[in-house]
């Protein structure tokens, strides 16, 4: 079976085919033709993520998927939340972002938050959605130097460490996108 995953992030992309194994060919949005940005203009997650693959079904036709993820601080009202990559404005900003988030909590005793990922799935006619939550908190500063966004200052729960202190595997194992993913891919090995 082939299917597009609507996403120009090849590190998803190489994610996703582990967990899916070789019963499924997964195509870039490249290798389906597609390269101009997708529509992503949404206040949801599911918006957004519905917003894409559907983009990628009624132009090029093909059975698709894509994600959308977002950090949502408790204390924060759910913010940055679906705003998560744009935090600080653009350009873009990892950096900024953060440093954006640790000044809004700071003095701060609730630092509750998860990252949640919301996958959509289209498949001929029909569409369905997938979601993965990891809940932890918002370090003080912060720690390690792998993986991306804001990786540093969250501590998931169960571990005293942040996410970019893990292995990624061992991150990909609990994260929001991993849990996303692995049912995404019970799913489409069921059908
Ligand atoms: P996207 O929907 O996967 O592009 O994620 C939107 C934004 O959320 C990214 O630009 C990052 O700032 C943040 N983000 C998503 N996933 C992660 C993660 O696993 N760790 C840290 N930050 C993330």
């Amino acid at each position: 079976m082939k299917i597009c995953f609507a996403t120009n992030n090849p590190k998803k992309i190489e994610e996703v085919k582990a967990a899916l194994g070789d019963q499924f060919e997964i195509l870039s949005l490249k290798s389906i033709g597609c390269e101009e940005e997708l529509p992503e203009t949404g206040e949801t997650l599911d918006h957004n993520a519905f917003q894409k693959a559907r983009y990628v079904k009624e132009h090029y036709g093909v059975d698709c998927f894509a994600d959308d993820t977002g950090l949502e601080v408790i204390a924060l009202g759910g913010a940055p939340g679906v705003y998560s990559g744009r935090y600080a404005g653009e350009p873009r900003s990892d950096e900024r972002n953060m440093a954006k988030l640790l000044s809004n909590l700071q003095g701060s005793p609730d630092r509750e938050a998860r990252f949640r990922t919301v996958i959509a799935l289209i498949l001929g006619e029909r569409e369905y959605s997938f979601e993965g939550i990891a809940p932890g908190r918002i370090l003080e500063a912060k720690q390690g130097e792998g993986g991306f966004g804001y990786d540093p200052i969250f501590q998931p729960d169960g571990f005293d460490c942040s996410f970019a202190e893990m292995s990624m595997t061992e991150k990909n194992a609990i994260s929001h996108r991993g849990r996303a993913v692995k049912q995404l891919a019970n799913f489409l090995k069921s059908i």
